[in-house]
């Protein structure tokens, strides 16, 4: 087994509710709601008015700059409405709105590549920009651009399929299911990066899934190596997932390019396999609908755009005692307070809570046990930096406690005794910080333009 990474917990994986049932295909939505930003980077630009007819695969939204991803109709059908809709993120967002005509009708510029073996790595990752492929794990970064940016700086590429998130078994599921696109296209990115091999990571309570993908291997004779990893949270961050797997250490402040790891997420080498072998962009998302609120959870593929209320309802409906839902995992997905919202590129889960899993208390007073401190694996001090946050002191939380390199995994919160929100504040600790950096920089440029127009 793989080497361990520093501090972690082990909570409950409740993946027994969804990790013996096959992906189901969700009754086709009425309408699917798409927001033109589904990634970091710059939002797309809509390129469809009220009226025109789309078609699956179809773009519907130019990326506004280098670092974003085109969008691409999920549907066929007709636009009914370009406006904002509630978004996933909080408040509303720019969507586009298209109502199903339910003929499948599929765009006729998709063509799956002649010869996948002859692409270069510039091709693939041309294909990869206008396929709209992005981290479908969640981080929702290009993949165009992590490619491009790795090319000839890598010598190590994995994939994360650690899934260490409790309830999620989407991609367990992918791969018993469909072993031959994680392999093959953990194979193009072989090429691509002129490895000798792809390391897969996955968690020991997926062994079973671990043998699939290494039967799929020896069948293709694939360059792909499976690691299996400790079952511990959060094994598939990716400054841990490098550190099991290659030994290596990502710095401070550096990405897993400066330690030559390029990392991508399981759904995201699928993806790329579909891009090639199949010529389609991502139109659809495979998403565990879990939790106690939820009457049958069940893993679901559904078109991007799918409002999630759909999701339940393929799933029997939510339980009348539902007071969370929570779209991805309950360590760091985002609470959601309307059913409106709509499944995105990087939705991997949609949890409702009905039971007794809240822990809120009122007033939390820490009790100084240093819990926290033993399981952050980025060695940092959650309730130092929590008590400077309290203090307003987002200085000494940056510079003394270094709380810009918190991963925001949640393992202290869910550690903590006293059910202070640790996490919850380093978030906004750290929003803080990037505000004031931003104004800094707004001075700075007024005032070298200022100083600009006096000289002149
Ligand atoms: S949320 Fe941040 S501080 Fe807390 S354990 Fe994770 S990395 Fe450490
Ligand atoms: S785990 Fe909670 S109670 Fe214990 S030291 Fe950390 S913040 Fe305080």
């Amino acid at each position: 087994m793989a080497q361990a990474f520093f501090g972690g917990v082990h909570p409950n994986d409740m993946k027994a509710a969804t990790n013996e049932k096959a992906i189901e295909q969700i009754k086709a939505p009425a309408q699917v709601v798409i927001p033109m930003s589904m990634h970091i980077g710059a939002p797309c630009k809509p390129i469809v008015a009220v009226g025109d007819k789309v078609t699956i695969g179809q773009k519907i939204g130019e990326p506004g700059g280098f670092v974003s991803a085109p969008i691409h109709a999920s549907v066929s059908g007709t636009v009914k409405a370009v406006e904002p809709r509630p978004f996933s993120m909080g408040g509303t967002f720019m969507s586009v709105v298209i109502e199903n005509d339910f003929q499948n009708t599929v765009c006729e510029d998709i063509k799956p590549v002649a010869d996948p073996d002859s692409l270069t790595p510039e091709q693939l990752t041309e294909i990869v920009k206008n396929a709209g492929i992005v981290g479908q794990g969640g981080a929702t970064f290009p993949t165009h651009v992590k490619i491009s940016s790795g090319l000839g700086k890598v010598d190590y590429v994995l994939i994360n399929a650690a899934e260490c998130e409790p309830y999620i078994t989407g991609d367990h599921r992918t791969c018993l299911e469909r072993p031959e696109q994680v392999i093959k296209g953990a194979a193009l990115l072989a090429k691509c990066f002129g490895v000798d091999k792809v390391y897969i990571g996955i968690e020991a309570n997926k062994q079973n899934a671990a043998d699939q993908l290494n039967k799929t291997i020896a069948e293709l004779n694939a360059p792909v190596v499976v690691e299996v990893l400790h079952t511990r949270y959060p094994q598939g961050a990716e400054k841990q997932l490098v550190q099991a797997i290659s030994g290596r250490q990502v710095p401070s402040g550096k990405l897993p390019a400066d330690a030559g790891c390029c990392i991508f997420n399981l759904n995201t080498t699928c993806a790329i396999y579909r891009a090639v072998y199949e010529g389609m962009p991502v139109v659809s998302k495979i998403v565990t609908v879990s939790g106690s609120g939820v009457i049958e959870p069940k893993n679901l593929e559904c078109p991007i755009g799918t409002p999630i209320s759909c999701l339940f309802d393929e799933c029997g409906g939510l339980k009348e005692e539902t007071y969370k839902l929570i779209m991805g995992g309950p360590m760091m997905g985002l609470a959601q307070y309307s059913t409106e919202v709509s499944v995105g590129k990087g939705t991997g889960a949609m949890l409702a809570f009905a039971g007794d899993e809240e822990k809120y208390v009122a007033e939390p007073q820490c009790i100084r046990c240093g819990k926290c401190v033993g399981v952050c694996p980025i060695r940092l001090e959650p309730v130092f930096m929590y008590k400077y946050l309290m203090k307003g002191n987002w200085e000494a939380f940056r510079d003394q406690l270094h709380g810009m390199d918190c991963i925001e995994c949640g393992a202290c919160t869910y550690t903590c005794p006293a059910r202070l929100p640790l996490t919850h504040a380093f978030r906004l600790g750290k929003q803080q910080v990037n505000n004031a950096r931003m104004a800094a920089q707004a001075k700075a440029k007024a005032e070298a333009e200022a100083a600009a127009k006096k000289e002149a």
